[in-house]
């Protein structure tokens, strides 16, 4: 899907405050500690290739993906000498472009190198094992219940069963913590204690073993420390839990109450989504707007037509969001279509006024994370979901 250049709808990106929330962990993390930014789908909608690249300029020592596909887009894209993790479990059958394009990959089987030989052997191309080396991460499950060897035995087999497979290089292990960004606390500790029961049968030798998201490396430095920060929502200048000091804030003002939170915190949000008012016009009472006549008008009214839809990612279910327009929360008026949706304007404004979705405007803040209280949800599905067809434009 080509980017709608034509339509003045955009995601905006602030690099700067990209750099700036690397910055801040480049400083916070120890020497020996390697920092790999998650760039993942789509670098979580920001643009994979760009953030990549600033991360890297930044001073980040790899980057993580979901699939071996984003990891192929990025090498083809010249990004050719850094390590590249993909987190996501793998198609054996995917070996040879595995090889080809250098991706470490991760296991949570010994079944995967019996596989990916035979794929090999089958397709005459045994060779590539001689050309290029296999590295791979062994994913442990500690209580996410998501991927991963569970028990000592488990990884007791892994290891007698890689005897078979001299020709892969186990580079890592890694854990997941599925409470560290929001859920109970004491579950952060059990699965710490399960990391550490685990790791007792890891060889020694393994060069990285790692668990910190954003939120266990940040929030809760643990000892001994994780080899690797697999830094994703804080770069993008999230807290993790999404959390805004709501209790301090009349639920009236919820528009401003985020000002709180970015005073606070030290990550600086980078993404805003804007568009433009491209149609104005005034409605008597008793109007009705949108599919469903829906909404009905209640007296005159000035109603804004702005070029996005949920074909965009601006869901159906958005519609509680007020966007703002020349610093003023307007309320969606009507359902969201695929590709257009109605606002209520307090009074006239001409075409070609700034509509912003995400991001400030003046005193007000649609914060992803104030969003992402409204809508039941976090502000990294509001990032993924922001459809290709936004042109990605960089400040
Ligand atoms: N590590 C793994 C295995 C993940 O799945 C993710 C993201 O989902 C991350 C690290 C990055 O997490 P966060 O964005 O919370 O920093």
């Amino acid at each position: 899907i080509e980017p709608s250049e034509h339509r003045p709808t955009q995601v905006i990106i602030d690099l700067e405050a990209i750099r700036h929330n690397l910055k801040t962990v480049l400083a916070m993390k120890s020497p020996s500690q390697r920092l790999y930014a998650t760039v993942k789908a789509n670098a979580y909608g920001h643009g994979d290739i760009a953030i990549a690249q600033i991360a890297l300029e930044t001073g980040v020592d790899g980057l993580m993906v979901a699939t071996v596909d984003e990891g192929i887009s990025l090498r083809k894209q010249g990004l050719v000498d850094m390590p590249i993790l993909v987190l996501g479990l793998t198609d054996p059958r995917g070996i040879a472009e595995i090889l080809l394009y250098q991706l470490t990959i991760t296991v949570s089987s010994a079944d995967f190198f019996e596989q990916a030989y035979q794929q090999l052997e089958k397709h005459q191309l045994l060779h590539l094992l001689k050309q290029y080396p296999l590295n791979f991460h062994l994913a442990i499950d500690t209580g996410m219940g998501r991927i991963g060897l569970r028990t000592q035995a488990e990884i007791e087999a892994f290891v007698e069963a890689m005897d078979n497979y001299t020709w892969a290089h186990w580079e890592g292990v890694f854990t997941h913590f599925s409470t560290a960004g929001g859920g109970p606390e004491d579950y952060v500790d059990f699965q710490w204690q399960q990391w550490l029961h685990l790791l007792e049968v890891v060889p020694e030798d393994i060069e990285f073993k790692h668990y910190a998201n954003s939120a266990m490396g940040i929030w809760y430095p643990n000892q001994p420390e994780s080899d690797i920060i697999r830094l994703g929502i804080a770069m993008y200048g999230m807290d993790p839990k999404d959390q805004i000091p709501l209790d301090q804030v009349d639920p009236s003002q919820l528009q401003d109450a985020n000002l709180l939170t970015i005073a606070d915190s030290p990550f600086k949000p980078a993404l805003q989504l804007v568009s433009e008012l491209v149609y104005v016009k005034q409605v008597p009472a008793n109007s009705k707007i949108s599919y469903g006549a829906k909404y009905t008008t209640t007296q005159d009214e000035w109603i804004g037509t702005v070029p996005i839809g949920y074909a965009d990612g601006w869901l159906r279910h958005y519609q509680v969001i007020d966007v703002l327009v020349q610093s003023q929360a307007c309320p969606v008026a009507g359902v969201i279509n695929m590709d257009q949706m109605m606002i209520r304007l307090p009074q006239q404004f001409p075409v070609g006024t700034t509509v912003t979705l995400i991001g400030r405007d003046g005193h007000l803040n649609n914060h992803p994370s104030l969003l992402a209280q409204k809508l039941n949800t976090i502000s990294y599905e509001i990032f993924c979901s922001l459809g290709q067809r936004l042109p990605r434009v960089y400040l």
